[in-house]
């Protein structure tokens, strides 16, 4: 089931702006139609800065204040396909909110998400564009994600969109059994995106692709 975005007044690009987004992603590998689907109908040019509208459906990573960026719509799709990995996740937690893009693109193939940003003012705008989009299946908490949310959980995956050196011990013990943890690991010039399966014989780890995302950071701010 796709969530259909209520995108009503949100003045959209053209779709053909859109449509040479999905096709780069495709370009790259990206093979999930659902997918390929929500990126493509998803409005990015609302996640940044109005100075930088004009570049929103580029495939490329943008700063969104604070020292942040927003994903890269390529590597956003990857760890989507990765996530759902051909089932359909029914409760998912992110760690690292940051503009809220990949929580819009998640919330409209999984039931419920889950999401954690350690910086407030990232936060707010994150939720007001939930809002405007009327993404009402997104819970969210102003947190350092170290912890993950052991109150919602567990988990049928979690998603990390920054960066820590090692895999915090905390998130393996929130993920159901046949779930996933999706996360970049690794120093600021070398990470690998990283998958741990949860099987019912033990955790199973798999490296994907070489990445750079800013770093997972303890406290708020
Ligand atoms: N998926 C986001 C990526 C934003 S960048 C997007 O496409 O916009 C990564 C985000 O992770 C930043 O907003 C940063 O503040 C946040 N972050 C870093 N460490 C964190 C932590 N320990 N807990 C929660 N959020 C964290």
């Amino acid at each position: 089931m796709v969530v259909k975005l209520d995108v009503s007044g949100v003045g959209m690009t053209s779709q053909r702006t859109r449509n040479r987004l999905t096709e780069r992603l495709r370009e790259q590998g990206i093979v999930n139609e659902t997918v390929l689907q929500v990126m493509g109908s998803t409005p990015r040019h609302l996640f940044v800065d109005e100075a930088l509208s004009h570049r929103a459906y580029e495939d490329t990573a943008l700063p969104i204040g604070h020292g942040q960026t927003i994903s890269q719509p390529y590597i956003v799709a990857r760890m989507t396909e990765l996530l759902l990995d051909g089932s359909h996740p029914t409760s998912v937690l992110e760690l690292g909110t940051g503009s809220g893009y990949q929580t819009a693109i998640l919330a409209q193939l999984v039931d419920q998400v889950f999401t954690v940003e350690r910086i407030s003012g990232l936060l707010d705008q994150a939720v007001s564009r939930f809002r405007k989009l009327a993404l009402h299946q997104i819970r969210y908490k102003y947190d350092d994600g170290h912890l993950g949310w052991p109150e919602k959980g567990l988990f049928d995956a979690i998603i990390v969109t920054a960066s820590p050196r090692s895999i915090p011990e905390a998130l393996l013990s929130q993920l159901n059994i046949g779930g996933r943890l999706i996360i970049p690991v690794g120093s600021a010039d070398d990470q690998a995106l990283t998958v741990v399966h949860n099987r019912p014989e033990g955790l199973v780890t798999e490296q994907v692709e070489q990445v750079r995302f800013v770093p997972f950071l303890g406290g708020k701010s």
